[in-house]
Parts: C-alpha cells; sequence; structure tokens
C-alpha cells in the first residue's frame, strides 16, 4: 500500500510520529522515473527499516539552465503503481514550491571532492544535490538512507555531508543494477534512440575490459586512461567524452602512475544528446 505525502509539515510530523513510536525509518530520495535500480534500493530499505520513505522530486537546483530540466522523464503514476508492487512505503512527492518557497536562500556545499569528475562538467549540481538532499533528511529524519553506486560520486559526497554535519544517518550505498548488456539502468537512457540503446553497452564493456586488464597485470595503471578512452571512441555512436580514467575512490584524484588496491573506474560521455555515466570499483590484492 502507497501511503502518498505532498506536503513538508505532514511528511514532519509522520516521521517524527513514527520514531516517537520507535520505529526506524530508512529513506531512498529519487527523481522519479523509477526503474529496477531505485526499485532495488526501495526493497532493501524495506528489508532494514519499519518503514521506507521514497520520495520523488525532480530538483531544479542541480540542474544548470542548459540541461534537461524540462524534458526529464516524469511518470508519477507508474512510479507508485511499481512503490506499489515492491511493498508498503510511504511516497513524498513534494511540489518545488513546497520545498523552495519563495525567498529560499540557504545552500549546502561540500568542498574539495565537488569540483572535479561530474563536478568539473556540472558547475553548481552537487551544491544542489547536496541541499536538496540536507531538506529532505531534516523533513524525513531518517535512520538510513539509499543510495546507488551508479552515482558513486554523489554518494560519497552525500556521506561525507550527512557525517561533516552531524546528521547522525546511515548511508548505505548499493550496487548497480544493469541491464543485460551491462548498460546501468537510468531513468536517461529513455532518451536513447534503439541506435543509441545499443551503442551505449560500450560503456560497461569498455570498462569492464579494463579493469580485467588492470587486474591481469597486463594494463598499467598509467595507461589506463588512454586504454579506455580509446574504446570507448572505437564506437562511432560516442560523442564527446567528458572523462575516462582510473581515480582515487576517497578524492576522485586521477590515478596517473601506480595504481593503487582500490581504484574507481569512471565514464561519462555523451550519446547524440543524452549524457550517460557509469562507474566500477575495482580492488587489487
Ligand atoms: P535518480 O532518480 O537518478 O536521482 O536516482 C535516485 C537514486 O537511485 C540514486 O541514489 C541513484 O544512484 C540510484 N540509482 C539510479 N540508477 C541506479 C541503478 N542502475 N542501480 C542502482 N541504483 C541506481
Amino acid at each position: 500500500m502507497i501511503d502518498r505525502i505532498a506536503s513538508v509539515p505532514d511528511m514532519a510530523s509522520r516521521s517524527k510520529g513514527l520514531s516517537q513510536n520507535g520505529k526506524s525509518i530508512g529513506f531512498v530520495p529519487t527523481m522519479g522515473a523509477l526503474h529496477e535500480g531505485h526499485l532495488s534500493l526501495v526493497r532493501r530499505s524495506v528489508s532494514e527499516n519499519d518503514v521506507t520513505v521514497v520520495s520523488i522530486f525532480i530538483n531544479p537546483t542541480q540542474f544548470a539552465p542548459s540541461e534537461d530540466l524540462d524534458k526529464y522523464p516524469r511518470d508519477i503514476d507508474g512510479d507508485l503503481e511499481k512503490l506499489d508492487s515492491v511493498g508498503s512505503v510511504i511516497a513524498f512527492i513534494p511540489s518545488i514550491d513546497e520545498i523552495y518557497p519563495e525567498g529560499y536562500r540557504t545552500y549546502v556545499n561540500v568542498e574539495g571532492i565537488t569540483e572535479v569528475m561530474c563536478g568539473e562538467f556540472r558547475p553548481g549540481h552537487f551544491k544542489g544535490v547536496t541541499t536538496v538532499v540536507a531538506k529532505l533528511f531534516n523533513i524525513v529524519r531518517p535512520d538510513r538512507a539509499y543510495f546507488g553506486q551508479k552515482d558513486f560520486q554523489q554518494a560519497v559526497v552525500i556521506r561525507k555531508m550527512a557525517a561533516d554535519l552531524d546528521t547522525g544517518i546511515d548511508i548505505v550505498l548499493c550496487p548497480t543494477v544493469r541491464e543485460e548488456d551491462g548498460l546501468a539502468m537510468s531513468s536517461r537512457n529513455q532518451y536513447l534512440s534503439s541506435e543509441e540503446r545499443k551503442a551505449a553497452s560500450v560503456i560497461y564493456r569498455s570498462m569492464f575490459e579494463t579493469s580485467e586488464m588492470l587486474r591481469s597485470g597486463s594494463l598499467m595503471a598509467g595507461d589506463a586512461r588512454g586504454y579506455l578512452v580509446k574504446k570507448l571512441r572505437a564506437n562511432k555512436m560516442v560523442g564527446e567524452v567528458q572523462y575516462a580514467s582510473i581515480y582515487d575512490p576517497v578524492t576522485f584524484e586521477e590515478i596517473r602512475g601506480e595504481g593503487a588496491e582500490e581504484m574507481l573506474i569512471a565514464v561519462a560521455l555523451y550519446i547524440g544528446g543524452t549524457r550517460l555515466i557509469d562507474n566500477m570499483l575495482l580492488k587489487l590484492g
């Protein structure tokens, strides 16, 4: 059964009541157009908490004016049906005015790890993400919040914010759910034509081959970037490659020389007009 809440005070008082009754609250923030990736987070939360809250909010402050805010997929009825098939959850679906009323002025920013990778190409993006997630955390007051590895940098930034602001919320990182050909599920995959969709599998394939070569020692860390970029560009449908390399998964500094025990292979590129990101964690030793 889905319980739908639209107002901030209603959501806040529901959460307060649940906590007072000793119920643990799991929280899954989303922008809707739900797919199996989102639902895997919801299932995990349902299994680990007394009550699960799923928010659906397309957050305008994390989109630059040139980005896809207006055409971002919206399907609230479909989303509610999918949530209903998972179990009993509270769907928090506020309006933009509810979250950012007239005169709104406060922003939350994590420094240092938000200016690189996605942050370099989407200035202000993470500030929008941390601002809305901080607000949602204050409204929902969860014990645990669930994020996907698909957006690894986002999850690390949020974990840092949650710790730095002493929220006491446990940030749970969940594995990336993929299509059969390896493409990470994403609401934005809907933008792809069938030809583009086929081409998009090059991302996972290239990351996987790079990780296998690094693991076997037949590729040196210092050569990984060149190898990965060449693999990606070999597909004629691939447009701008914003970044494709190996990174330190804590600092997000690019690893250029010696390999490390833990490395993040991460990619952001365009296929047609669609920006796709993906990543893979590689543990050696
Ligand atoms: P979004 O609606 O794109 O903002 O995503 C909401 C949450 O779902 C974020 O924590 C994402 O990392 C997570 N998510 C999105 N796609 C996937 C996926 N394919 N596998 C696992 N988690 C995902």
